[in-house]
């Protein structure tokens, strides 16, 4: 074994969920076998394999002429067809007898309810494109969104891709300075909002924030803003104007343009957990090809299904799937203006229970929470209409995976951990439910057509089991992004050069003994400690397992003896932490997961720095492990300014 080349396994869970037979019975992919079967198709016959999905999950204007091409300027997928996402969203469910089905079920804040077939979706939708066109919005043009999660977000999008305008979506909880950022960055022409937003029962300033990045942002021609809250707004002659006054006069008749497979989709910005976020690129064909199968396998979607994903379109799991992957499939989806603990800490139980919500697809920083309201918001609800459920966003510890398996599935539901970034455009890694049995905190198996490489230090692929390395992907696949908007060399550089010929992921990830895969953490969080190289994850994973700790994030600092010590900030619950508490967690590490592992530090803190989109943003932890007094990393999507205070404040007390 390389202990300097490759990241030390010290979890061990030997926990296995076989699917149950009702379940397998009626699952699109029902065996291991099945699944095998597919996977073996994709990799043998991959260009037969894409042909053969493109033709038959995509309406094609014109058909494409070949399958995969790479040059110079970068990758084009079905080159020579033409498509278009919005027209294969609405207009061929439409056309396939559909259109009465309810596309969208809206749940706002303080309880309103709109439900909105694939019929009135597409005339809504259409009537947006046309207000767009009637601004000048011309294929290509940027347009920004700036919304809450509204009815109308979801028409903006479709309304973008109607007519071959790139949509940049930006979560509604980011500062003026943000979406400026990203409207220069983008050259935004139109910008999209509303007068607020709900949330926690507080009205949001959306238009009055739109207003300050408005001033800043050069390129914006226009402003147009949803009433939705009714807030007095200031309204500026001539640039903003009234999206109810532009709708009325607008005609509701749109044929979707024939446009050419690699036009551009969208431009979205990642998380911005380990540094300053990316602007990623997504293409129409490719892109709308793998949300939509993507959906299908690992939801196992079938036509009667209440389907629940829980984030904010503001993220690309909003975009593949509570939009374009749903959608393209004929689903009905469930969308949630607010806040899941409004007015009391059972919301999302009330709405699954009232909904009758049959997948639930959400992160593990909302599941960390829930466990930490109380079991008896969930136990007061009825849940029996769940069939599977799903995560995204962040490995989840092995006991988190528990509870959700337990108290929220009934021990009844599958689980899916889909792995997957903004940059793979859908899920990559997952299990498929019906075919492949689960283990706590694994991701388990590549989805057809995706073919996952570990790689270590040394460039070589690591083929022994539970020995980790970098996570690369080693063939193409259609929903991989195109580019970095405007920044072609950062395309390069952080995504291809390190392993030539494969897509760098920036994650981790071992291989088990079964061929599961289990994330490891970001590459530049490994510990360093004594020459043996430990992910984040396990350690975080073995403190969380403790009953007193609601989160954990582990971070490495520099220490003369051992190259780097282990410093964790944990946050408790069930009482004030105290030094009892402290070395009881110490104990319980090296119980769990060995000497090897026992933080040096134990920081205990109420709540742990995260990004907007609810992700642990170690990179700020280590600084103040180390010490630093000074914050000069990007901080642009971190959530609360405060918690960041408060743990440089602890550290001078
Ligand atoms: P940035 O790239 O700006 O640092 P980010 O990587 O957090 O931000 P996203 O694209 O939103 O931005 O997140 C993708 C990352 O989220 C993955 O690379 C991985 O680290 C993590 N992730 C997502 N799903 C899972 C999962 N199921 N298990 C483990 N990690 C996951
Ligand atoms: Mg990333």
């Amino acid at each position: 074994m390389s202990e300097q080349h490759n990241i030390d396994n010290v979890m061990h869970e030997h926990r296995r969920f076989e699917p149950t037979e009702g379940f397998r019975q009626r699952a699109h992919i029902p065996s291991l076998e099945a699944y095998q079967s597919v996977y073996r198709q994709a990799t043998e016959d991959w260009e037969g394999f894409w042909r053969k999905q493109a033709e038959t999950e995509l309406a094609w204007m014109q058909p494409f002429t070949s399958v995969f091409e790479r040059d110079d300027h970068g990758v084009r997928w079905f080159d020579g067809g033409t498509t278009n996402v919005s027209y294969n969203c609405l207009d061929a469910i439409i056309a396939a007898g559909q259109g009465q089905r309810t596309a969208i079920i809206w749940e706002g804040e303080p309880g309103e309810i709109v439900r909105l077939t694939y019929n009135e979706l597409l005339q809504q939708v259409c009537k947006f494109a046309n207000v767009l066109r009637g601004l000048g919005v011309q294929p290509g043009d940027v347009v920004s969104i700036y919304m809450p999660m509204t009815p109308e977000l979801a028409i903006a999008m479709l309304a973008c891709a109607r007519i071959g305008a790139v949509h940049s979506v930006i979560f509604a909880g980011f500062s003026a300075e943000a979406v400026a950022d990203r409207n220069n960055d983008a050259s935004a022409k139109v910008q999209l909002t509303a007068d607020g937003a709900w949330r926690r029962g507080k009205l949001l300033p959306l238009k009055q924030t739109v207003d300050q990045a408005l001033a800043k942002s050069s390129t914006v021609q226009h402003c147009v803003v949803l009433r939705r809250t009714g807030q007095e707004v200031p309204m500026t002659a001539g640039r903003d104007l009234w999206w109810h006054d532009l709708m009325s006069q607008a005609d509701d008749h749109c044929p979707a343009p024939a446009l050419p497979s690699e036009h551009p989709l969208f431009i979205l910005y990642t998380s911005g957990s380990t540094g300053k976020p990316k602007g990623i690129l997504h293409t129409t064909a490719g892109y709308n090809l793998w949300a939509k199968l993507t959906f299908r396998w690992v939801f196992d979607w079938r036509p009667d299904d209440i389907y629940w994903c829980t984030a904010d379109c503001g993220w690309v799991t909003g975009h593949s799937y509570i939009v374009y992957g749903p959608l393209s499939n004929g689903a009905t989806i469930l969308m949630y203006e607010g806040a899941p603990n409004h007015p009391a800490e059972d919301r999302i139980w009330d709405i699954v229970e009232r909904h009758r919500v049959t997948i639930l697809y959400t992160a593990p920083t909302a599941i960390r929470a829930m466990i930490s309201w109380g079991d008896q918001h969930v136990e007061k609800h009825d849940l029996s209409s769940l069939r599977l459920l799903g995560t995204v966003g962040e490995g989840i510890n092995p006991e988190a995976w528990m509870w959700y398996h337990t108290k929220v599935g009934g021990e009844r539901c599958p689980i899916v951990d889909t792995w997957w970034q903004t940059e793979t455009g859908g899920i990559m890694l997952s299990p498929l439910p019906g075919a492949i049995a689960t283990k706590p905190g694994s991701c388990t198996m590549p989805l057809p057509g995706v073919v996952p490489a570990i790689i270590d230090e040394a460039g070589e692929e690591v083929t022994e089991a539970n020995q980790g390395g970098r996570l690369c992907i080693a063939k193409p696949w259609p929903g991989m992004l195109r580019g970095i908007w405007g920044d072609p060399q950062r395309h390069f550089t952080q995504y291809w050069e390190a392993v030539p010929g494969m897509y760098l992921t920036g994650d981790n990830a071992r291989r088990d003994e079964d061929g599961y895969y289990w994330i490891m953490g970001r590459i530049d969080d490994v510990i360093n400690v004594s020459g043996h190289r430990l992910s984040t994850i396990e350690v975080e994973s073995a403190l969380v397992s403790h009953p007193r700790v609601a989160e954990a994030a582990a971070v490495g600092r520099p220490d003369a003896l051992k190259g780097q010590a282990i410093c964790v900030f944990v946050s408790v619950k069930g009482g004030e932490p105290d030094e009892e508490l402290r070395q009881a967690l110490k104990l319980h590490v090296r119980k769990e997961i060995g000497a090897l592992a026992v933080p040096d530090d134990i920081r205990f803190t109420p709540s742990l720095p995260k990004t907007r989109s609810g992700k642990i943003m170690r990179r700020l932890l280590r600084d103040i492990a180390e010490g630093k007094k000074e914050v000069k990393q990007d901080t642009s999507t971190l959530e609360d300014m405060a918690v960041l205070a408060k743990l440089h404040e602890n550290d001078e007390s």
